[in-house]
């Protein structure tokens, strides 16, 4: 029967929260806009891949998320999670790694007015093969608030597990935009972990190299980041095994590169020991996985050939560490895979596996001929010969040997924050716009139901409706904004003394704050959306 979901045997329950937005299918396809305008497009039509695969969401308004458009109504699947609709994250937030001017340029440049920044989009590469769309910096908020939210409700121990489809963004650079990423949500999340853990590690499986994290963080020990990935005349073109990270970050960035073609069973005879070996030499405090759908078998851009469980092997082998987890999209462009390995990994986050039928949804016809969940392996070439394999893996090994055990990090200062104690303000973003900018309309639905123009028995009749208006917050739940902590001064180690290269773009953890000196509150708490309670209702 389709959309059954069986309990996996001996598994521990994990609390999950899921973060979505069906906004984030809204912002290229308007009504009276059916595609994107064609000067956007471009040769080589990848960004566009994406663009549209986002766009599946947008007739959607009723509590699906537009990357998997039928865990919810179908699937039932969010009975099993809390979901959230994340506040999107702030100007100020984003500085925290990216750069005032990047951000600032970013928030403004629109289709209509991109030839008044003809100098900015080429400084921060952006315009050509990270193309300006309406919504742009919407987007961008979206897909960043869910990851910092995501890793603020993990490490107030709200959650197990933290699900963000809507981020995994790994190209983007503190000054530029690269690879359809604009704003590197993976890098503001683990600054938010950063503030209460002493290690995270990241751990990267998109077909492309995690390039804009790595660099993040490359001269740090207090994350270490590992990514598999296509490497040899393919984007983003770094990622090369000897580059392991420098001075106090030496050893703590991982790669291994791949040839076409892995298939799961020499994906899995690689990544389970490094990953154990990862987790036995660093012992990390909190996790992040960027899950990044283009390895698998058949994605318009990549070479690797996963199936969905090879793919989502690499979630349940991490998840069975039991550390918090963040859990990020990112890649995939071969729209119907992407929700199916997505939709997968989503129900073995909360301990199920999905049956093998998709169920009927709205988009049913895109997972024809068979409408199954599997993504299947072609019988393509694996170029990556064992030998091959072997001989990375225990390069990599070897690199491990450096870690020599965790670092020495005491976390001293640790704030201890009444969570929970108090509500936020639902109006504090508002009172802050300016009143001629466009109000987004989450803005406007939060208005609403602040007003009382609408109770929750009003909102029963539209809950499958296709209004945004149907889509309304409970109350302000979950992380408080606390106030600017003093102690966070010297960081969360208070212990870091080695200044970063400032050519690489690199965070400077050891000058006072895990930030790019722009030092904002601990992320706000976004609003729980009462799908739940509603679906546990009917
Ligand atoms: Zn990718």
């Amino acid at each position: 029967m389709p959309g059954e979901l069986f309990e996996i045997e001996g598994e521990r329950k994990k609390r999950v929260c899921y973060f979505f937005d069906s906004d984030v299918g809204g912002f290229h396809y308007g009504p009276g806009h059916p595609y994107v305008p064609s000067h956007q497009r471009r040769a080589d039509d990848s960004a566009l891949n994406r663009v549209f695969f986002f766009l599946a969401g947008v007739k959607d308004e009723a509590h699906q998320d537009p990357h998997v458009p039928f865990l919810g109504n179908e699937l039932r699947l969010y009975k099993r999670m809390e979901i959230f609709r994340a506040k999107p994250a702030t100007k100020r937030e984003m500085t925290q790694f990216h750069s005032d001017d990047y951000i600032e340029f970013l928030s403004k440049i629109t289709p209509s007015n991109m030839g008044n920044f003809v100098k900015e989009q080429h400084k921060c590469n952006v315009g050509d093969d990270c193309p300006v769309f309406d919504g742009l910096f919407d987007y961008c908020a979206i897909s960043a608030g869910g990851s910092m939210e995501g890793a603020a409700r993990l490490s107030r121990d709200k959650c197990d597990i933290a699900v963000n489809w809507a981020g995994g963004l790994h190209h983007a650079k503190k000054s530029e935009a690269s690879g359809f990423c604009y704003v590197n949500d993976i890098v503001l999340g683990i600054l938010e972990l950063l503030r209460y853990h002493s290690r995270v590690l990241y751990i990267d499986i998109d077909v492309h190299h995690g390039d804009g994290v790595e660099e993040a963080f490359y001269v740090t020990d207090r994350v270490m980041t590992v990514s598999f990935h296509k490497y040899g005349e393919y984007f983003p073109g770094t990622g090369e095994l000897r580059d392991v990270g420098m001075n106090k970050g030496k050893y703590y960035s991982l790669n291994f590169p791949l040839r076409d073609g892995i298939n799961d069973e020499n994906y899995k005879s690689v990544f389970e020991p490094v990953i154990q070996q990862v987790m036995e030499s660093y012992d990390p405090a909190a996790v992040v996985l960027q899950c990044g759908t283009d390895s698998l078998a058949g994605d318009k851009l990549g070479c690797l050939n996963l199936s969905m469980r090879g793919h989502a092997n690499c979630v349940r082998f991490v998840k069975s560490f039991h550390k918090p987890l963040l859990l990020l999209g990112g890649g995939g462009y071969t729209m119907r895979n992407v929700s199916r390995a997505w939709a997968y990994e989503t129900g073995l986050a909360t301990g199920v596996e999905l049956g093998r039928d998709i169920p009927v949804n709205e988009y049913y016809e895109y997972f024809g001929p068979d409408y199954q969940l599997d993504v299947k392996a072609s019988n393509t070439e694996d170029l990556n010969s064992p030998a091959y394999l072997e001989r990375v893996k225990n390069i990599v090994m070897e690199h491990l040997r450096h870690v020599g055990g965790p670092p020495g990090i005491q976390m001293t200062d640790v704030p201890a924050l009444p969570i929970d104690a108090q509500m936020e303000d639902l109006n504090e973003d508002e009172d802050m716009l300016d009143p001629d900018e466009r109000r987004p309309q989450r803005m406007l639905d939060r208005r609403v139901q602040a007003d009382g123009e609408l109770s929750d028995s009003d909102d029963e009749g539209e809950a499958t409706g296709s209004s945004s208006r149907g889509l309304k917050f409970g109350m302000g739940m979950g992380i408080m904004t606390a106030p600017a902590v003093s102690t966070h001064g010297a960081g969360p180690s208070g212990h870091m003394t080695i200044p970063p290269p400032s050519s690489l773009g690199g965070l400077d953890l050891d000058a006072g704050s895990p930030s790019n000196g722009n030092l904002s509150q601990p992320k706000a708490g976004g609003r729980r959306i009462p799908w739940l309670r509603r679906a546990q209702a009917r």
